[in-house]
């Protein structure tokens, strides 16, 4: 069936959900093409609401289930390819390199960027939607990051949970487009750092 997904169904922070665990998928169903489908069909609707960002990537607990399923887009500069790739169990097996620092978003925390440090190489193994056995190796840091933040998803892990007590760690996105300083007050009055 056709999914009646819209960018309303992406939850985001302070929703409790998106620090829950996700469960592994055991088997491929119709549901579960469904569930991919409606992701798909939720992220583009979010983007073409969004005139200033590309939507690279979603996990399924960002629209409430909690199922390990990551959508990665086919093609990060072409915002007119739509096609994405489908990451079942995803699993970082190796980290590689160095951390390095840099911005970062999340279709699940509004207009809130942040400088997070990340490994710069990593390899990860998946089932792809048709079942079989998919081995990752990033081939860039920007990559790299994108699968530690979805990986971080399915463990009930924001991007913000890295630099909640970093006072000089994030960023407004301001209506041009752009990326501008924010007060960390301002930030933790928002309710979307985690309490700990
Ligand atoms: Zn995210």
């Amino acid at each position: 069936m056709k999914s009646k997904y819209t960018k309303k169904d992406i939850l985001t922070l302070p929703n409790p959900r998106l620090r829950e665990k996700s469960e592994r998928v055991h088997v491929i169903t119709d549901e579960t093409l469904q569930l991919v489908d409606d992701m798909i069909t939720a992220t583009l609707d979010w983007e073409d609401s969004r005139p200033h960002e590309l939507a690279v990537a979603l996990s399924a607990v960002q629209i409430g289930a909690l199922e390990r399923v990551v959508i990665i887009r086919e093609d990060f500069e072409d915002r007119d390819n739509k096609n994405f790739v489908v990451l079942i169990n995803p699993e970082i097996v190796k980290f590689e390199g160095k951390k390095i620092t840099e911005i970062e978003g999340c279709l699940s925390v509004r207009d809130v960027y942040g400088k997070v440090a990340r490994y710069e190489k990593v390899r990860v193994k998946a089932v792809g939607i048709d079942g079989r056995e998919i081995r990752i190796k990033s081939p860039n840091p920007f990559v790299a990051r994108m699968l530690q933040h979805e990986v971080d998803h399915c463990n009930g892990k924001c991007f913000v949970d890295h630099i909640t007590h970093n006072k000089t760690a994030f960023l407004l996105l301001n209506r041009d487009g752009d990326l501008e300083d924010v007060k960390y007050e301002k930030v933790a009055r928002m309710g979307i750092l985690k309490d700990d």
